[in-house]
C-alpha cells in the first residue's frame, strides 16, 4: 500500500462514501424544504435545506435597507453564504443578501480592531487584515462563510484558550426588523450586546461587525495517526501546550488524525494536496468499501498505519482553515470540557458495536468559554466540541439520530447551523440566559417577521 496523508486520506474517505453502500440510504436524504412556490429555489451547502422564498433583496446601503425595512412588513430572513446544515434561512417571504455590505470598512492599529461589513466571507479576510498589521485570534475549519453568518451561529475554531468568533465581536451594527439602525458595543448596552453577538439572524439584519485581532503570525500544522485512547488519556495535556489541537477519529478502527498547530518563525511550506495521489486513495479505499463493515476494522487499522505524519507552515489565516470540496451534513455538540473524553468514547463504540456504515471521520475540539448569551460554549465552563458527519448523498437521519442522545446524556448544547432536533424546552435548560435572549427578540421582533418555521420551534413560538 502507498504511503498516504492525513489531507489525502480525508478528502478521499469522502470520496470513498459516496461510492460505497449504505444501509441508510432513504429517498429524500432527510432535505427540509418549504413549499415549492413560483419562484427559484434556494439550497445550502450540502443540499439537505432548500427554501422557496418569495424574492431575494440585495440592499446597497445602510439607509437602502433601513427603508426597505420600514415600507414592509412580510417575513425576512437573513442570508449568509448557506453553510448551516439547520434550516435557519428559509422563508416564504424574502431572503436578505448582506453581499453589498463587504469588505474593510475601517481599522484601529491601537485597540488592533478592524470593522468589516458584514457579508464579507472569512476568506477575504485574512489577507486584507495583514495588509493592516492585524489577524485573526482563531479561525473555524473552512472560511467559506460570512462574518455576519459565521458569528451568528458561534461558529469555532479549536483551542483551549479561544473562544468562537463571536467571543471577540466589540462592535456590531443592526438594522431592526423595524429599519432602525442600532450601534451596540459592550457600553451602549451589554445585554442587548451579548445577544446580538450569536443572533440566529433573529434580532434584525447585522451590517456592519467590528473584531478585536492581534498582530500577524505564522502557525506550523503538524498532523499524525495515533491511538485514539492514548492520544485521549493525554488530551487536556496537548491542548495545554499546544496553540491549537484536535482529534479526527476514524471510525471503526483503533485510531485519530491528531493535528497540532503552534506559532512559528519558520519559512512558509504548504505545498497544495496531489490530486494524482487522492486518486489512487480514492480508489483504494473504494475497493474495501465493498468489504462487509464487520470485517473492515482490521483493513482501516491498517491502513491507518500507513499514514505519513506531515506538516505545513503558512500565514495563520492560511494554516488554520482548509478547503472542502466533499459536501457532507453534520451534527455537532459542545459538551462540558470534562465529559467530553466519555462522550466522544461512548459515541465510537455505539459505531461499533451497531455496526453503523459510516466512514467519516469525527471531530473533538476544546472551545473556550465566553459571556455571549447563546454561544454553545456561554457560561462558566470550557466545552469540547463533537461532531459527526455523514455524506450529503446518503439520509444521515439513521444516523444522527442514534448518536443525539448520546449528547444529550453528557448536557451537550447543539450548534445552531448544524443538525438537531431540540426546540424550546430544552434549549431553556441548556442556556441560563435563553429566556434573556428570547425577551431581546420580543422586544426587537414583536410581529415575529424574522422567525420562519425552525426559529419558532427554537423559541417555542407559534
Ligand atoms: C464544510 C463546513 C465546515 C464548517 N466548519 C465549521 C467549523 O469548523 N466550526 C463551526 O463552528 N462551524 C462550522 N461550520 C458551520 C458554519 O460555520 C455555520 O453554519 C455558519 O453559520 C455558516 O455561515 P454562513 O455565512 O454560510 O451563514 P448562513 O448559513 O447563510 O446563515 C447562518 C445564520 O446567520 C444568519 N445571518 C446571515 N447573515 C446575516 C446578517 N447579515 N445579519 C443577521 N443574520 C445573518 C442567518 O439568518 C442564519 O441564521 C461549517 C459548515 C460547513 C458547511
Amino acid at each position: 500500500m502507498k504511503k498516504v496523508s492525513r489531507r489525502q486520506f480525508l478528502a478521499t474517505s469522502a470520496v470513498a462514501a459516496m461510492y460505497g453502500y449504505s444501509g441508510y440510504a432513504l429517498a429524500n436524504n432527510g432535505k427540509t424544504r418549504t413549499e415549492p412556490s413560483s419562484s427559484l429555489p434556494w439550497s445550502n451547502w450540502s443540499g439537505n435545506v432548500v427554501g422557496y422564498p418569495q424574492g431575494r433583496i440585495s440592499p446597497n446601503s445602510d439607509d437602502e435597507l433601513a427603508k426597505y425595512l420600514k415600507s414592509t412588513s412580510g417575513s425576512i430572513r437573513p442570508v449568509g453564504s448557506g453553510h448551516s446544515f439547520a434550516p435557519l434561512v428559509p422563508t416564504t417571504g424574502n431572503i436578505i443578501v448582506a453581499d453589498q455590505f463587504n469588505g474593510l470598512i475601517g481599522h484601529d492599529s491601537e485597540k488592533m480592531t478592524a470593522t468589516f461589513g458584514a457579508g464579507t466571507r472569512l476568506s477575504d479576510m485574512g489577507a486584507a487584515l495583514q495588509q493592516v498589521g492585524q489577524a485573526f485570534f482563531n479561525l473555524p475549519d473552512i472560511d467559506r462563510q460570512t462574518l455576519a453568518g459565521a458569528t451568528a451561529t458561534a461558529t469555532h475554531g479549536t483551542g483551549i484558550n479561544f473562544q468562537c468568533l463571536s467571543g471577540y465581536i466589540t462592535h456590531v451594527r443592526l438594522i431592526s426588523p423595524q429599519g432602525e439602525q442600532i450601534d451596540i458595543d459592550e457600553t451602549s448596552d451589554p445585554a442587548l450586546f451579548n445577544a446580538a453577538r450569536v443572533s440566529l439572524g433573529a434580532l434584525g439584519v447585522i451590517t456592519q461587525i467590528t473584531l478585536k485581532n492581534r498582530s500577524p503570525y505564522r502557525l506550523k500544522q503538524r498532523s499524525w495517526v495515533e491511538n485514539t485512547n492514548h492520544v485521549l488519556d493525554n488530551f487536556d495535556q496537548h491542548a495545554a501546550s499546544h496553540r491549537h489541537f484536535e482529534i479526527l477519529p476514524l471510525t471503526h478502527s483503533d485510531y485519530s488524525f491528531v493535528v497540532s498547530t503552534d506559532e512559528t518563525d519558520e519559512p512558509i511550506n504548504n505545498p497544495p494536496p496531489s490530486l494524482e495521489e487522492e486518486a489512487a486513495m480514492g480508489a483504494a479505499m473504494r475497493s474495501w468499501m465493498e468489504i462487509p463493515p464487520e470485517d473492515r476494522p482490521p483493513l482501516i487499522n491498517g491502513l491507518a498505519e500507513q499514514i505519513q505524519p506531515s506538516e505545513k507552515i503558512d500565514e495563520s489565516y492560511k494554516v488554520l482553515t482548509n478547503i472542502r470540496n466533499n459536501r457532507f451534513n453534520e451534527m455537532e455538540y459542545a459538551v462540558p470540557l470534562e465529559a467530553g473524553a466519555d462522550c466522544l468514547r461512548e459515541i465510537l463504540n455505539t459505531i461499533r458495536d451497531k455496526k453503523i456504515d459510516v466512514v467519516f471521520p469525527l471531530e473533538y475540539r476544546y472551545v473556550s468559554r465566553d459571556d455571549t448569551l447563546l454561544s454553545m460554549s456561554s457560561g462558566h465552563e470550557d466545552h469540547a466540541a463533537i461532531s459527526v458527519h455523514r455524506v450529503a448523498s446518503e439520509d444521515y437521519r439513521p444516523y444522527f439520530d442514534l448518536i443525539e442522545p448520546i449528547f444529550w446524556k453528557y448536557g451537550g448544547r447543539p450548534h445552531w447551523g448544524k443538525i438537531h432536533t431540540l426546540g424550546a424546552p430544552e434549549l431553556a435548560k441548556l442556556y441560563p440566559r435563553f429566556n434573556d435572549f428570547k425577551s431581546i427578540r420580543k422586544q426587537l421582533d414583536p410581529r415575529g417577521r424574522m422567525l420562519n418555521d425552525h426559529l419558532r420551534t427554537l423559541f417555542g413560538e407559534s
